[in-house]
C-alpha cells in the first residue's frame, strides 16, 4: 500500500449520491516536511467521514485544505467549484473552545449572525440550536461556568448558526474525559442526522472513527498518505450497542490492520 489508490477505488459506491469534496492527489509539504502526500478521495453529500490517524500524519494539513485556509498542490473540490479559499458553506470545529468570555453562550451562539450584521430573528434559531446540542436552561450562562463538555456544545452550536452544510471537526471532544466524549459522540450522530450535513471528523481513536462514520480515510504518517478507505455500513441512529456486535469489532480491526500494513 502507501500511495493511494485511484480515485476511482475510493469513490463510495452509493448510487444516486453526489461528491460534495473530491480530493485528487492532494499534496502539501512545510519545507522540508512532506506533511500531505497525494492524497485521493471522494465524499458524498450528507456522508459522515472520519479522517483517522496517528499523530503528525497530516489530518489537521488536510482539513485546512478542504476548509480553504492553506494553499497546496494537486486537485480539490467542493460542491463542485475548486476549493480557492474560505466558503460560507464550510464550517470548522477545534479541539479547544474559542469562545468570547464575555458573552454568554446565546450571545457566543448568535455571534455569526451578529458579524453578518443580522440580529433578533436569529434568536429563535440560536436558541433551537442550543437546545439541539442539549444546552437547554444554559442559555444565559457565560463560559466559565460550563464545563468543557457544556464549552464545546456551545462551539457546535455556534458552527450550526453558520448554516455550515460542510463541517469540518478536528478532534473536537480530543479534550475531554471519555464519558463525557461518549456521550457527544451519541449526541453529534443525532445532530448529523438532524442537520444532514457533509462532515469530516478527525480522530486518531480507532473505536470512535468506526462508530461515528459511514467510511473511514486511514492515513499514515512520514510522509502523510491515504492508506486506504474502510466502509462502517452499520444502520443508523446508531447506540453504544453497536460496540458489542462482531461487525463493529470486525471493522475496528480492518482499520487496525490497514495502520499496521503501513506503519
Ligand atoms: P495531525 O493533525 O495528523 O497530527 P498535522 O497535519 O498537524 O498532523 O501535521 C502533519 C505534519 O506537518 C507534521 O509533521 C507537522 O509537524 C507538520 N506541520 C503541520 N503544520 C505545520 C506548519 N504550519 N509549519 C510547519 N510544519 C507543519
Ligand atoms: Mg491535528
Amino acid at each position: 500500500m502507501g500511495k493511494s489508490r485511484p480515485l476511482e477505488d475510493l469513490r463510495p459506491r452509493t448510487s444516486g449520491q453526489t461528491d460534495c469534496v473530491i480530493a485528487n492527489n492532494v499534496s502539501k509539504s512545510f519545507g522540508s516536511v512532506v506533511a500531505v502526500d497525494q492524497v485521493s478521495f471522494a465524499i458524498p453529500n450528507g456522508y459522515f467521514s472520519a479522517l483517522l490517524g496517528p499523530s503528525g500524519c497530516g489530518k489537521s494539513t488536510l482539513l485546512r485544505m478542504v476548509a480553504g485556509l492553506i494553499p497546496f498542490e494537486g486537485s480539490l473540490t467542493l460542491h463542485e467549484q475548486p476549493v480557492e479559499g474560505p466558503r460560507p458553506e464550510v464550517g470548522m470545529m477545534f479541539q479547544t473552545p474559542t469562545l468570547l468570555p464575555w458573552r454568554s453562550a446565546l450571545e457566543n451562539v448568535l455571534l455569526p449572525a451578529v458579524i453578518r450584521g443580522r440580529d433578533e430573528d436569529d434568536r429563535e434559531r440560536a436558541l433551537h440550536y442550543l437546545h439541539l446540542v442539549g444546552l437547554k436552561d444554559r442559555e444565559f450562562a457565560y463560559p466559565k461556568h460550563l464545563s468543557g463538555g457544556m464549552q464545546q456544545r456551545v462551539s457546535l452550536a455556534r458552527l450550526l448558526m453558520t448554516g455550515a452544510d460542510v463541517l469540518l471537526l478536528d478532534e473536537p471532544f480530543g479534550a475531554l474525559d471519555e464519558f463525557t466524549r461518549e456521550r457527544l459522540n451519541i449526541e453529534l450522530l443525532r445532530i448529523h442526522a438532524e442537520v444532514e450535513a457533509t462532515t469530516m471528523f478527525v480522530t486518531h481513536s480507532i473505536s470512535e472513527a468506526v462508530f461515528l462514520a459511514d467510511e473511514i480515510l486511514v492515513m499514515t504518517p512520514g510522509p502523510g498518505r491515504l492508506a486506504g478507505v474502510v466502509k462502517a455500513p452499520f444502520d443508523r441512529p446508531r447506540d453504544i450497542d453497536l460496540m458489542r456486535t462482531p461487525e463493529f469489532t470486525d471493522t475496528v480491526f480492518a482499520v487496525r490492520e490497514m495502520l499496521g500494513a503501513t506503519i
